[in-house]
């Protein structure tokens, strides 16, 4: 049973976090917002979950560039709620540039936030999960935890080490009832991938209909985004009583990108 579990979703003020953390509420589950952008839109999010679901919602503005402010949000989260729960590691950003010519800083900051962000919510989340005997890791992948694509050498590099780092923790805790997966999602058109629209528009010297078409879901078999309701779905199901099988799991949902 989710409800009256709680659960920190990292990078939940838009997107795929902002869907997960709705889906994770609507369950019951007490939910810690984290992430940047308008105060008045973040509260406005927290304010509309908790009055809509009855749920305890706070908001944490924990930069996943640093592991102390991460300890801290985890640290605060146990205090304010009594234990984190369920842990969606979802924050992340892009930067595409060929690899002989990748900013040095965005390589760093890439796997700063994508990467090593997940170590550190999952070391200091870990402790109180055994002490309890329960926990669900999710950590939000990508196809690109899987397979590459060039010009994406930091994201590439970064999620394919999510998903090694959700193998490697899974193993640790297989018997204490910890599970830890991976989501692999294709495309779902969050700010995330509007900006690679229109970076794409202005390189390639076309519309965005046609970046959409040619560039963008060319990868994708089944030519449309993945919604975000339905990596919630896929999400809120591996943190429920029913996935208690199935961990160190890397799970597409890419509309048949990986099949190829
Ligand atoms: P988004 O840009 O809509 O949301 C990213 C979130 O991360 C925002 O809440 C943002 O504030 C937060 N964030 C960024 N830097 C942060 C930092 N330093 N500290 C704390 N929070 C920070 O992006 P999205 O598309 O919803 O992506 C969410 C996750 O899904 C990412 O890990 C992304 O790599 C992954 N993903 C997205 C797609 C896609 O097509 N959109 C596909 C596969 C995987």
């Amino acid at each position: 049973m989710l409800k009256g579990r709680n659960a920190i979703v990292t990078g939940s003020t838009s997107g795929i976090g902002a869907g997960i953390a709705t889906a994770l509420a609507k369950e019951g589950v007490n939910v810690v917002l984290n992430g940047f952008g308008d105060a008045a839109e973040i509260e406005a999010l927290r304010a509309g979950l908790a009055a809509a679901h009855g749920v305890q919602v706070r908001f944490d503005g924990a930069d996943m560039t640093d592991p102390a402010a991460i300890e801290r949000m985890v640290r605060d989260t146990e205090a304010a709620f009594g234990s984190v729960d369920v842990l969606v590691n979802n924050a992340g950003i892009q930067h595409v540039a060929p690899v002989d010519a990748f900013p040095l800083a965005q390589w760093d900051r890439i796997i700063a936030i994508n990467l090593n962000s997940n170590f550190h919510t999952i070391r200091a989340a870990l402790p109180g999960m055994k002490a309890r005997g329960f926990g669900r890791i999710v950590n939000i992948a990508s196809a690109h935890g899987l397979v590459a694509s060039p010009f994406k050498s930091a994201y590439v590099a970064a999620k394919h080490g999510v998903v090694g780092l959700t193998k490697a923790v899974a193993l640790e805790v297989a018997r204490q009832s910890i599970t830890c997966n991976a989501v692999c999602p294709g495309y779902v058109l969050t700010p995330l991938v509007e900006k690679q629209i229109d970076d794409q528009a202005k390189v390639h010297g076309i519309d965005r209909d046609a970046v959409v078409e040619r560039v963008i879901l060319e990868k994708q078999p089944s030519k449309r985004f993945v919604g975000i309701d339905e990596v919630a779905a896929l999400t809120l199901f591996l943190c429920g009583d029913a996935a208690a099988g199935i961990t160190g799991a890397a799970y597409s949902i890419d509309g048949g990108w990986c099949a190829q």
